[in-house]
């Protein structure tokens, strides 16, 4: 399985570096960006986009009526919103959510070629047989799951309420099976104490981060904070000064006062969090390797598969549309509405997950 991960990573790296090489000039951005406007208008569409995609793509989402958000509100908003047609700007399994919840509009992606390695490591059949093979368990997954893997859960959690989800269940006296990012899963096992089996699967973006790296840099930034997303190994989580989702990553910028951050988390969200907090240095955190020997360089290679140009082709392109059939979509709609009430009867507002 990790074979097969890290095969779709190098094969989403070449595409996104492929794609990086035959990049419009700027002209032809103007003329794309144009284009893109007109079909919104044209098909009753609005974009939304993840804090991970390329800028350009947010700053268009946003000027056109959509959002720029995490995957569980860029499926509210989709949901709410009254166009016909979802453009989701990010990664499959984000697709798949906007359908689960809006089955009635027709949800379109600039590729669907653009996966997840944490939905790539959890392969439904295999992820059944573990389930079946420990039957005293809740099982929890996060949100960056196929509609497959969702459809087994009892639960589907988003990273920022793994910890109140987790809680509450362990509350009840139920031990917990975790997928599929094990950094994650460790994090919110030793947060809330909770007996918990972990899947070991892996963000190979954040993964990547280093703490070694990332002692060398504090030693350059005595003044910054460490942001940091919890799918980063726990020896860099322990280095933080915020640990959240992407959403309460943005929110920490803001408030804590350094006039640095350092961010352990796909450098895209600067984007947002640079609008938020225009008076800070945001600083990307290093990477075990660097430039020819960074694997990701902490950007995710399947979401820079989303650009202006396959977005401008998306009405005409095959293979743009998300299909989830009727009895997958019911199942998985059970443990994304489970969340979907807890997090109302918690009063939580829910923003955020990868
Ligand atoms: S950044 Fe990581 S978790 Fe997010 S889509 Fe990419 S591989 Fe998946």
């Amino acid at each position: 399985m990790v074979c097969n991960v890290r095969l779709a990573e190098q094969q989403a790296l070449d595409k996104a570096r492929q794609m990086a090489d035959q990049s419009p000039n700027d002209q032809q951005k103007q003329q794309l960006k144009q284009q893109i406007r007109d079909l919104l208008k044209q098909h009753n569409a609005v974009m939304v986009a993840h804090y991970y995609t390329d800028p350009e793509l947010q700053a268009l989402a946003e000027e056109t009526g959509g959002v720029v958000a995490d995957s569980l509100e860029m499926a509210r908003f989709g949901k709410n919103h009254p166009a016909d047609t979802l453009i989701v700007c990010g990664v499959r399994f984000m697709g798949e959510t906007a359908k689960i919840l809006s089955p009635e509009k027709r949800v379109l992606m600039p590729t669907l070629e653009a996966t997840c390695s944490l939905d790539e490591g959890c392969e439904p059949v295999e992820f059944a047989a573990y389930c079946d093979a420990h039957p005293d368990h809740k099982v929890v997954v996060y949100a960056n799951t196929s509609a497959a893997v969702k459809a087994r859960a009892d639960w589907v959690v988003t990273s920022s309420i793994a910890l109140e989800v987790v809680e509450h269940l362990s509350d009840q006296g139920h031990k917990i099976l975790w997928a599929p990012d094990r950094h994650l899963g460790r994090y919110v096992q030793q947060q809330t104490g909770c007996d918990m089996l972990l899947w070991q699967g892996e963000c190979v973006v954040h993964d990547e981060f280093s703490s070694q790296a990332l002692e060398q840099m504090k030693h350059l930034y005595p003044q910054a904070a460490v942001l940091v997303h919890p799918e980063s190994p726990s020896s860099v989580i322990d280095m933080a000064d915020a640990v959240g989702s992407t959403s309460q990553l943005i929110k920490a910028a803001q408030t804590l006062p350094h006039p640095q951050m350092i961010v352990a988390t796909d450098g895209g969200i600067f984007y947002k969090m640079q609008q938020a907090a225009p008076d800070k240095e945001l600083l990307l955190a290093p990477t075990g390797g660097n430039g020819a020997t960074c694997r990701s360089c902490a950007h995710c290679p399947w979401m820079a598969m989303n650009n202006l140009q396959n977005l401008a082709e998306i009405f005409d392109a095959k293979n743009t549309e998300v299909f989830v059939g009727d009895a997958l979509r019911i199942k998985a709609m059970k443990p994304l509405q489970k969340m979907l009430d807890f997090s109302v009867d918690m009063n939580i507002r829910l923003k955020g997950n990868a």
